[in-house]
Parts: C-alpha cells; structure tokens; sequence
C-alpha cells in the first residue's frame, strides 16, 4: 500500500518541473510528499542540506493545485531571518507566500492574502480564528513544523513558543502534520511525536554521516592558535567560530580582523536588521569567517562552507574544555525557561558531560560517537576512513593504567565528602596530590589517610583522572545554589561502589611521548 501509484508519481514529478525547475527528487523527498498526499504525519530527520524544505513546498503547491486553489500549507519556523529567505525564495517560483511573524502579525492585512473573507487578522487569536474556519471549509492542507526539535527540551534549542504547538492536532485533527529536524536525538524524536501527538508518522531518518566532513578537537591555550589555524590553510576560506558568550564573540572578531582576518561577529543582541546584513555579507563573502554564539547556524545553507555547526561545537572553534570552569559554563548553556524540575537538570547535567566527554575522548571515533549519539547504530568505524583526528592518530595513543589511583581518588571523595567541609573538584585534587596549599591546611585534609595518594601523577594528568571519572558517572558534581551562585561539590556517583568493589580497570589516553611523567 506504500508503493506510490503511477498517477501520484507524475503528478509530483510534474509540480518538480514545472514550479521548482528541479528535475529529480532526492532520496525520500517523493516518499514524503506521497505520504503527505495521503494526508499522513511524517517525520523528516534528514542533515541540514538534505532538501527538508522542499518535501513542505512541494506539497503546498500541490495540495493547492488539488483543491484548485483553496489549500493553504502553513510552516512553522523559528526565526525570522529563516521565514524571511523563504518566502523571497518562494515568492521568486512565483507561488503565493505570505510571512507572519510578530512584526508583521500587526500591521498586515492577511484577509485577502490567505483569501479568507473576515476582517484582517490582528492577533494571534484571530489567526487561530481564520484557520479554524479555513478548516472547516477543507482548505487547511498541511502543518509543517521547521525544526522540529524546538519543541522538545531534551535538546538545546527549546522554545516555549513551539509547545502551543501541542493544540494543532486538537484544533485541526484531519490536518496532516509533517516534522522536520536536522538534530534529533532519540529521546527528542519521541518527545517530537508526542508532543506534536503525531498519529503513527511515516519515519524518514537519513543517516548524518557525511564523508565530506572532517572531525576534529584540539585544545585551545590561546588566541593565537585560531588565528594561526585560519591563516594556515583556511585564509578566504569561509568558515564559523562558535564562542560561548556575546561578548567574547565581539572580542574574538575584533582580534581576527586586526589580524588580517575578514572576521565579524554574529549573537542574538543584534538587531533583526544587523543579523540579516551580516548574514548577506558572508554568504557574499565580504567576510570570511563568522564569530557567533549558537544564535548563528540555524538553516544556514551556504554552497562552499568549509565548516558546519555540530551541536555546540564549531568545527573550526575549538572548545576549550581544560578545566571545570569550562564545564561549569557548558552546564548553564542549555536553556529553558518552563520545565526546569529535577529531571530536566539530570539531562542537562547528562548532556553536559556528553559534551565534554566528547571533547576529551582521544580514542574513540568521533563519526563513530556522533552517530551513535543520534541513535544510529550499525555504523562501522572503519567507515571513518581516519577523518578524525582519533582515527588519524591512532598509533600515536597509549593507554595508562590508573586503576589504583582511580580507586584511591574515589575512596578519598567518599571521606571528604562525608566531613563537613565540601570540597570542589579541584580542592579534591589539591588533597590527592598532597599539595601544601590554604586549603588542604585549613581544614586538616593533609591528615587524611589518602592525603596525598596521587602524588607521583602531574597535576594534568590527575585533573584529567578527576575529570574522567566524573565523566564516567564514577564521581559526580552536586549543585548547590548559594544566595547568588551555584557551587558544585564533589561527591561519589552513581557508578563510584560498583568500581571500587569490582574488578574493573581504569585506564586514561594519553600520548606515548607523554606516558611517563
Ligand atoms: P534543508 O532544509 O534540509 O536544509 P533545503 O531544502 O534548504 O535543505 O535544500 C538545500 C538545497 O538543496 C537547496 O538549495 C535546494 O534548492 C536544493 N534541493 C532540494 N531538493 C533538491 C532536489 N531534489 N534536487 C536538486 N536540488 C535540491
């Protein structure tokens, strides 16, 4: 019954042609189309690129056509600059598109444009209003939600205006509902067809490996290694650096472009009118290289971009993760204003140290880490074909057993965690290499037993032991809100009696140059 028939085939190839001059579809565009036609839910989880839009577009004109111009295809998308290139794009095909947005929910007249014979809608309300009766008269074709995992706060992306969302399927229930992401986990797939309350959609889901894409993480010390990175290889190349915050993403451009760089920089404080020149700009390439916060990325289609964003990580922006500071910060970066209980830290706490794991993983395959973090399985790592910097340098890594520090380490979180003085991570560290400091005196941890048990590693390599740990659920960091800031103590985790009961082993990456210290 899922076979399209010759009719439905020709019917969409001809809409292909005719309107949007492309000659053949590509992978799965036609199967969603097909299932939209049959006024089935779908769910398209295809990269960035893959031609997500053009499964909506194409259906829009032709539930149009089929209804002889009453169907109306309303697409939902979470940032205006990303409604704005559509509509002109669309507008150029000539099909009648109209842009509703909270600049223009206002001022626009809409009666005649979504032909519709009431007065103009104003608000929100009324837009409501409108559908409702464009429903009832069967010219409501299609809901396509754009970025779909906006509605799930397992992800990064949550936006509160996405949840309403929720009403569609109650307001509109034969209105076929198709949802579309380009980052979905899993757990944020189920959370997108619940709360969309999809009934059974047909599931597209491509694989992201992209063997044009390059993997790799390097430890940032300064500035000047990003600026020796681009002039290296990458001059008048076009490419993106994330940063974590605003401030530091006008510091950074600022020093590129004293550098010779052409660098500027892109965040959320900019005005609607500022984000769309600069936006222009680089795509023109009168810049190169983009300095901005996650707020920059979103639906960016850029021809020749050497660099593509991968969750928080910029390709071409290393991310620092050298101490747990920078942990620290990771953990504040997933926001979400509703939906902030108990369960929702642990994912975020969870999805933090994913992040850092991630950055400091020296053996694994990061094409291989990456797939799997999106639920795909199967995906062999020989397959990377040592496009990653761990795949590459695999002969370069040894192993270091540290099974008896490890275990001294989490003995000794367990003692001091149950004194009444809580100690951070790095006071911790400070207590297992024995160090001489204020804060080993003060509160006599130089009397404790295992005082001093790391000594014979460098201070890196048990941070890096410490961080490990933590990474492996063996430690764990407790919040605790003060008046006006969070500390974060450390404790035993979940995994921490298993390890010191067992027989397990605890080994640490390092470089063979390195192995002795
Ligand atoms: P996505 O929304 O998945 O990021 P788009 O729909 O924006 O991707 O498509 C990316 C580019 O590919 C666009 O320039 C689009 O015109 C083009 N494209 C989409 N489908 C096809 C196709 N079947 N054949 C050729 N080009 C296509």
């Amino acid at each position: 019954a899922d076979t399209p028939t010759a009719e439905e085939v020709a019917q969409s190839q001809d809409v292909l042609e005719r309107v949007f001059g492309i000659q053949s579809f590509r992978k799965d565009q036609l199967a969603v189309i097909i299932a939209v036609r049959r006024r089935k839910d779908v769910l398209v989880l295809m990269p960035t690129g893959g031609g997500k839009s053009l499964c909506y577009q194409l259906s829009a004109v032709s539930e149009h056509e089929r209804t002889n111009g009453c169907g109306l295809t309303v697409v939902v998308c979470p940032l205006i600059s990303l409604i704005d290139d559509q509509v002109e794009a669309l507008i150029t095909k000539k099909i009648n598109t109209l842009s509703l947005t909270s600049e223009t929910l206002n001022t626009s007249p809409i009666k005649e444009q979504l032909r519709y014979s009431r007065p103009a809608v104003r608000k929100r309300g009324q837009l409501y209003e409108a559908l409702r009766e464009m429903y009832s008269s069967g010219c409501l074709s299609l809901f396509a939600i754009d970025e779909a995992h906006c509605i799930s706060t397992c992800g990064h992306d949550f936006r509160d205006a996405y949840l309403e969302l929720g009403t569609l399927r109650d307001e509109f229930p034969d209105v076929p509902i198709m949802a579309l992401t380009a980052t979905a986990s899993p757990e944020t797939i189920t959370d997108i067809v619940r709360r969309l309350k999809l009934r059974q959609p047909l599931q597209i889901k491509q694989s992201f490996n992209r063997q044009n894409l390059e993997y790799s993480v390097k430890t940032k010390h300064n500035q000047d290694e990003l600026i020796g990175f681009i002039k290296e290889g990458h001059l008048n190349q076009p490419g993106i650096v994330y940063c974590l915050g605003k401030k530091k993403c006008e510091r950074i451009a600022k020093k590129l472009s004293q550098k010779g760089i052409k660098a500027i920089h892109y965040h959320g404080c900019l005005s609607r009118a500022d984000k769309k020149s600069t936006l222009k700009k680089w795509k023109g390439g009168i810049y190169d290289v983009v300095v901005a916060t996650t707020a920059f990325g979103m639906g960016i289609d850029k021809a020749d971009a050497t660099s593509r964003k991968l969750g928080e990580l910029g390709v071409t922006g290393y991310p620092r993760i050298y101490d747990f500071r920078d942990l620290k910060f990771i953990r504040d970066l997933t926001p979400s204003k509703k939906e902030t209980g108990p369960q929702h830290s642990i994912q975020r706490e969870n999805a933090a140290l994913a992040v850092a794991r991630y950055c400091e993983e020296k053996v694994r395959c990061r094409r291989l880490m990456l797939l799997q973090h999106f639920g795909e399985e199967g995906f062999n790592k020989r397959e990377c074909r040592e496009n990653c910097d761990n795949c590459a340098q695999a002969g370069l890594i040894g192993m270091r057993d540290l099974t008896n520090e490890a275990k001294d380490a989490v003995t000794l979180v367990k003692q001091l965690s149950a004194s009444l003085h809580r100690l951070t991570v790095l006071q911790c560290i400070q207590v297992f290499c024995g160090a001489n400091t204020m804060d080993t005196r003060k509160i006599e941890h130089n009397r404790s037993s295992l005082f001093g048990s790391g000594k014979s590693l460098s201070k890196k390599t048990a941070e890096l032991l410490f961080r490990q740990l933590l990474y492996h659920g063996i430690l764990f960091e407790e919040a605790v809100q003060n008046s006006s800031y969070k500390h974060y103590y450390v404790t035993k985790g979940p995994n921490a009696d298993e390890f010191l009961t067992g027989n397990g082993t605890f080994y640490i990456a390092q470089p063979h140059a390195r192995q002795v210290d």
